[in-house]
C-alpha cells in the first residue's frame, strides 16, 4: 500500500494487512533496492511477501531490514526473512542481545502474553545480528539516508530513523511516540519513564513532516506537532497517554 513516493506499508496487523499481531512494516524503494523497517512478529511472512510484490517489488531484492526495537510484534520475522531472503538485520546495539537470546521477561513477552495480545504458545524467533546501529549512524537504501536517532524509554534500544526525501523530513518512530503524542511507555521490563525523559528531546526540532509509526495512525502533514506534544506532556507531572 503505497504512502507516498519511495514508502509503502507491507505489514500492518492493525488494519488487516498481514498477522494481527504485526506492527506496521514498511517498505522504503531507494531505486532498486528497497529495505524494510521492522520485519513483523514472524507468523505469516508469505502475506507480506505477497504485499510487497502486490507494490511492484521483488521481495527478494530486499537486502536490509532494519529494526526500530527488538520486542516480538516488530522483530519476530527476522529470522524468517533472513533465512528466506538472505537480508541483513540491522539491529540497535542495546539490544542485540535480546534479538540473539533475550528472555520471554526481557521481551515484554510474558506481560503480553497474560494481556491477552499474544498466543500463549508464541515462541519468539531468535536471530542473529548483521549490523549494529548506534545514534547518528547513517543508512543508505539506494538513494535514501537513513539517520538513526537513539531514544529509548520504549524498550532499551529504541531507535527513530530519520529520512529527508523530496522535500519531507519522514521519521519512523517505532513505538516511541505516536499520533496526538501518545508515547510507549508499558509496564514492562525496559520500557523507563526516566530513559523517555533523558532521550525525547533528540526528537525535538525535525521539523518533521511525515509521522510513520509502528501502530495506530500515521500523518503526512505537520508530525513534528504530534511529537512536540509528547516532548510537553513529558514536562508535567503526570504520566503522558500511551499508545495502549
Ligand atoms: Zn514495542
Amino acid at each position: 500500500m503505497k504512502i507516498m513516493p519511495g514508502i509503502y506499508l507491507v505489514g500492518a496487523g492493525m488494519v488487516g494487512l498481514s498477522h494481527s499481531n504485526d506492527s506496521y512494516i514498511y517498505l522504503l524503494d531507494g531505486g532498486g533496492e528497497p529495505a524494510l523497517i521492522d520485519a513483523g512478529v514472524g507468523l505469516e511472512i508469505e502475506r507480506i511477501f505477497a504485499n510487497i510484490e502486490e507494490d511492484g517489488f521483488d521481495p527478494t531484492k530486499i537486502n536490509k531490514v532494519i529494526l526500530t526495537h527488538t520486542h516480538a510484534d516488530h522483530a519476530g520475522g527476522c529470522k524468517g526473512m533472513r533465512e528466506k531472503l538472505r537480508c541483513k538485520i540491522f539491529v540497535p546495539g542495546n539490544e542485540v542481545n535480546l534479538l540473539e537470546r533475550g528472555t520471554d521477561e526481557e521481551l515484554g513477552l510474558i506481560i503480553a502474553k497474560e494481556s491477552g495480545i499474544y498466543s500463549p504458545d508464541y515462541l519468539f524467533p531468535h536471530c542473529s545480528t548483521d549490523v549494529v546501529v548506534s545514534n547518528g549512524d547513517t543508512i543508505w537504501v539506494g538513494e535514501l539516508q537513513l539517520r538513526a536517532i537513539h531514544t529509548p524509554g520504549h524498550s532499551p534500544g529504541s531507535t527513530c530513523y530519520l529520512l529527508e526525501h523530496r522535500g519531507k523530513h519522514i521519521l519512523f518512530t517505532g513505538d516511541v511516540v505516536f499520533y496526538d503524542g501518545e508515547i510507549g511507555l508499558l509496564n514492562y521490563w525496559g520500557s523507563n519513564l526516566a530513559d523517555y525523559r533523558s532521550y525525547i528531546n533528540r526528537l525535538a526540532n525535525l521539523s518533521v513532516d511525515v509521522l510513520l509509526p509502528g501502530h495506530k495512525l500515521f500523518t503526512l502533514r505537520d508530525g513534528q506537532q504530534h511529537i512536540d506534544r509528547a516532548i510537553s506532556a513529558l514536562k508535567k507531572l503526570s504520566v503522558p497517554p500511551t499508545f495502549i
